[in-house]
């Protein structure tokens, strides 16, 4: 529907006007207490808010109108925002009675997912990024901004890099331009990304423009200071994002004060795919940060530690030294527990400073934050007190980093009251004896009781008229009130307002004038102290630098002490950190399963790889027995030791990892188009071509989502490439038996798997990783625990046993004492096809056919329940 289709009332003619200047975002319009969306914006303010959609006038041609009353405002954008809305927020800009003919009115903001700074619309733990995207050069330029805490940064990557740098950032919202929505690199980030993507004009990522635009924001005439070559393509998303900002923040950007470049070589390299099956910060099913690791090693006190914690896990360290600088800071904090438990404690009382100082820097600072503020400053002493003489360089450094800003906090506490109310313009913000001015005015304003009382006193003593009152409404103001009974005493100065029921009522010029004294009196003590909190705000905001450092040290305070407190609370230990790549770890746990599990029921368990350990262990086993637990606690140990934590382990040695590379669990590809099978292949053609000698690589079960023999073929040839062109460390949990024989060839292939007791035909996982490989593949047991019918399994049993008896494998590989192997082992692959139709074919039973194609190994839970409603389908 176009909305120039409706009358043109000057009303809606000024609606009109302020929708033009950004027609994409959801005007909301204030009309008295209401916001109101008219046209396509009712419509689709319906859909998301669940608001009723009415018809502003009845003609032909009705215009959709749907609207909330005021203060529901900020709930209402924290919806628009969840759905990736952008609404821009019109107000009433001048007092409805004053105006001449229509009010004005004024978009006062915009409200974008990626610009969020309001506390209520943010999530505390997390970051809010807003990120820009421009193709120039042959790379990919990519900047991105906090707005809520000022933080500013930029870096360039290949095409191929983009999604794992922007899983990494998480962005909520990012920007293209308009010329860029058809390029393949754009389609593709509207698969991976989940955050609203919003077109810009193509010049405002136009080099010159865009370094014009950050020259002039950043008052300067190079970019080399910050360590950034102008010509960089990053340069020009950096500087589409300043104009976006300048767009649709109708306030300072003063407290983005820095760019910083950054450089990826100091970090570890986890590709998107690793952080998901790792379960780094959301869980692979269920996408929750409840089980992810970021949530059981969460230890701190504050949001801004939440939050760069959460930076740390998606960015570990690969400088042997910055990694070692983290260790010695926690293991200082662990040893001293009275240290630990006095920051923590401190740290407990301080509210968001990060965001404080970047709302104070954008001038939208309320008295409480200001408030809030100046609490936190007030805990600052006592931290860098307890972080003074320490032996630890970086806890040192943090305490020279730390500023008081005594002056801010002195005026802030001097200023304003402990507990101010929300609203800013009507008073009660500003502490007695702050300004004598307000106190006079203030007096004034109180005042009026005893003189009224006085004034009342002296006219009924004038009068003689005993009943003569004081009063005081809102029409007349202060009156004089005489009941007609006594109507004949009044005296000839008083003027007639008035008449109620029973009397009249009278003002004189002397009550007028105390009237308007006192009236004043009190607007102006209203502005007055409106003004006072808008100097003590601006006096602040020129220290919004100082305070965003102290945010950091205080976040970066917490993540250690966090830490601390997680090791010393888990029982975990500091992990010797070195070059080589080696990776031995002792009586090793699963970090998340540790906490989830009642205590005492994870089966810690051991690794030893590099050097004469050799580089890749292959894990063979039934499924369920605890391989991918295993394989996944080894990576996240070095995800872990390398962002500066401790270890869930007795003791850990390990070489610090370049690039992490996991394959693990079943991942729902098939939505994006792409079949599980060539998914995979994909994802294992990256490792292959990437991984280098100090990468760690963990795979689960490739090549299951093909046949058999292709599987077998390539998860071979895939360890053998690992082994002998790679070299790097490797775990390898499969159920394919057959590759066990990888070990008579390959030195530096160790074969472990999973022990097993079985009680009286009854088969329990001990979850403990042993030496040597496993030769049963316990699927049947998996499908009793799954829940497979009786006579299913018992039939399975039957067949199982046929086949073994049957068939039992003939052995390529050299029997002990034999000469060497030729040149290349072949697999053993039990020929499994061609028993099976020798098996099946004397039992033509569309049951037995639907069993044939089970493969046991593989079963999940969910698909062995369909099966047994698909096999109970076909018995009828
Ligand atoms: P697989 O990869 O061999 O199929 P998983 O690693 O998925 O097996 O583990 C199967 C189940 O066993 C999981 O539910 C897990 O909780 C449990 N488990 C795995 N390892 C351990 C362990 N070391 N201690 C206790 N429980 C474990």
């Amino acid at each position: 529907m176009n909305d120039n289709d409706f009358p043109a009332t000057p009303m809606m003619q000024q609606y009109r006007e302020l929708k033009a200047r950004d027609p994409e975002a959801l005007l909301l319009f204030r009309m008295g207490d209401f916001y109101e969306m008219f046209g396509d914006d009712a419509e689709r303010a319906g859909q998301l808010l669940g608001l009723t959609v009415t018809s502003r006038d009845k003609g032909p041609n009705p215009m959709p109108m749907a609207g909330f009353p005021h203060p529901a405002l900020e709930a209402y954008l924290a919806k628009l925002v969840q759905h990736g809305v952008r609404a821009a927020v019109c107000e009433q800009v001048e007092d409805p009675k004053q105006a001449k003919g229509i009010v004005k009115r004024e978009i006062v903001r915009v409200v974008t997912p990626g610009t969020l700074t309001d506390d209520n619309l943010l999530d505390p733990r997390a970051a809010n990024y807003l990120a820009a995207i421009v193709e120039s050069k042959g790379k990919l330029g990519l900047a991105w901004v906090e707005l809520s805490t000022g933080r500013f940064s930029l870096t360039s990557v290949l095409r191929n890099e983009l999604n794992d740098e922007l899983a990494r950032l998480s962005p909520a919202e990012v920007l293209i331009s308009e010329t860029a929505l058809d390029t393949p690199w754009s389609k593709v980030l509207r698969t991976h990304c989940t955050a609203p993507i919003t077109s810009r004009p193509s010049w405002d990522f136009q080099a010159d423009q865009a370094r014009q635009a950050l020259f002039d924001h950043f008052r300067v005439t190079t970019l080399g200071g910050f360590g950034i070559d102008d010509d960089a393509p990053e340069v020009q998303s950096a500087g589409a994002l300043i104009a976006y900002l300048r767009e649709t923040q109708k306030s300072s950007l003063g407290h983005l004060t820095r760019l910083t470049p950054h450089h990826r070589a100091g970090i570890l390299a986890i590709d998107e795919m690793t952080r998901r099956s790792l379960e780094l910060t959301r869980t692979l099913r269920e996408v929750k940060r409840e089980g992810s690791l970021l949530q059981v090693i969460d230890r701190t006190s504050t949001p801004m530690g939440a939050r760069l914690l959460s930076e740390w896990l998606m960015a570990p360290l690969t400088s042997l030294d910055a990694i070692n600088a983290r260790h010695d800071a926690v293991a200082e904090l662990l040893a001293d527990s009275m240290l630990r438990a006095d920051l923590r404690e401190a740290m407990g009382d301080a509210h968001d400073l990060e965001r404080l100082a970047a709302r104070i820097g954008t001038g939208r600072a309320t008295p409480r934050d200001l408030v809030a503020l100046g609490r936190t400053l007030s805990i600052l002493p006592r931290i860098k007190a307890r972080l003074t003489a320490r032996k630890s360089a970086r806890l040192c450094e943090l305490e020279t980093m730390l500023e008081l800003c005594p002056e801010v906090r002195t005026a802030i506490e001097e200023a304003i009251v402990p507990d101010p109310p929300l609203a800013m313009r009507e008073g009660g913000l500003i502490r007695e004896g702050y300004h004598s001015a307000l106190d006079e005015l203030r007096e004034i304003a109180r005042g009026g009781k005893s003189w009224i009382a006085k004034f009342q006193a002296e006219q009924v003593r004038r009068t003689g008229i005993n009943g003569l009152k004081v009063g005081f409404n809102k029409v007349f103001g202060y009156y004089i009130e005489i009941t007609h009974a006594q109507g004949a005493k009044v005296p000839g100065d008083y003027i007639r307002k008035q008449t109620v029921k029973n009397a009249e009522r009278y003002i004189t010029p002397e009550l007028k004038e105390y009237e308007d004294k006192v009236l004043r009196a009190e607007d102006r003590a209203f502005e007055l102290e409106y003004e006072l909190f808008i100097g003590l705000r601006d006096r602040v905001s020129a220290d919004a630098p100082r305070l965003i450092q102290a945010g950091a040290v205080l976040a970066e305070v917490d993540v250690l002490t966090g830490l601390a407190e997680l090791a010393a609370k888990q029982g975990y230990c500091r992990p010797e950190m070195m070059q080589e790549p080696v990776l031995e770890i002792e009586h090793g746990r699963h970090p998340v399963l540790d906490v989830l599990l009642p205590p005492g029921e994870f089966v810690p368990n051991d690794v030893k790889m590099g050097g004469d350990n050799g580089s890749i262990v292959l894990i063979t086993g039934p499924n369920m027995a605890g391989k991918s637990t295993y394989i996944r606690q080894v990576a996240l140990a070095s995800v872990l030791a390398q962002m500066g934590s401790f270890l869930p382990a007795r003791r850990a040695k390990l070489g610090v990892v370049d690039r992490l590379f996991a394959r693990v669990g079943a991942t729902d590809e098939l939505s994006r188009g792409q079949s599980t099978f060539m998914v995979e292949m994909t994802e294992t053609a990256n490792i292959l071509n990437n991984a280098t000698p100090r990468s760690l690589v963990i795979l689960d079960e490739i090549g299951r989502g093909t046949s058999t023999f292709d599987g077998v073929s390539l998860a071979w040839a895939i360890t053998e490439h690992l082994h002998d062109n790679v070299g790097c460390r490797t775990l390898f949990a499969t159920h394919y038996h057959e590759l066990v024989d990888l070990e008579k060839t390959k030195p530096g292939l160790r074969n472990a798997n999973v022990a097993v007791k079985e009680d009286q035909g009854d088969v329990v996982f001990l979850h403990r990783i042993v030496p040597g490989g496993a030769d049963q593949s316990y699927g049947i047991h998996v499908g009793r625990l799954a829940g497979l019918p009786t006579n299913v399994l018992d039939r399975a049993r039957e067949i199982l046993a046929f086949l073994e008896k049957q068939h039992r494998p003939e052995t390529n590989a050299p029997a002990p004492g034999q000469q060497q192997a030729p040149a290349k082992v072949m697999p053993r692959v039990k020929s499994a096809r061609a028993l099976q139709v020798s098996l099946f074919a004397a039992l033509p039973d569309p049951l037995l056919n639907e069993l044939r194609g089970i493969d046991v190994a593989t079963l999940t839970p969910e698909a062995a329940l369909e099966l047994i409603q698909r096999l109970k389908d076909l018995a009828g």
